[in-house]
């Protein structure tokens, strides 16, 4: 199921994260080489972070190796308008705080 950013329109899907956090992320998986050096987050499509970096689906991995997984990545990053919408979401509360 896919929903719009409310920021700039894009498709985007709500990942919930093994720590139960709703993250945004664009709605088109990417192709990422996982513990390449680059530091950039992406999401799997458990909702586990993996760190990694992108490449084209038809990449061929020098190193044999390496996990080329298929992730999403983080709206967030991928935004134009950026934190606009983060800021609409409201903080929730810790669960079970009244
Ligand atoms: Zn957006």
């Amino acid at each position: 199921m896919t929903n719009k950013c409310r920021g700039c329109g894009a498709e985007i899907i709500w990942m919930k994260t093994p720590m139960k956090r709703k993250i945004p992320v664009d709605a088109e998986p990417v192709w990422i080489v996982v513990g390449v050096p680059g530091r950039k987050p992406f999401i799997r499509k458990d909702g586990s972070f993996v760190f990694g970096v992108k490449v084209g689906d038809a990449y061929e991995p020098d190193d044999p190796d390496s996990e080329v997984v298929e992730c999403y990545e983080s709206h967030f990053a991928t935004c134009p308008v950026g934190g606009q919408f983060r800021n609409r979401q409201p903080r929730t509360r810790a669960p079970g705080y009244r």
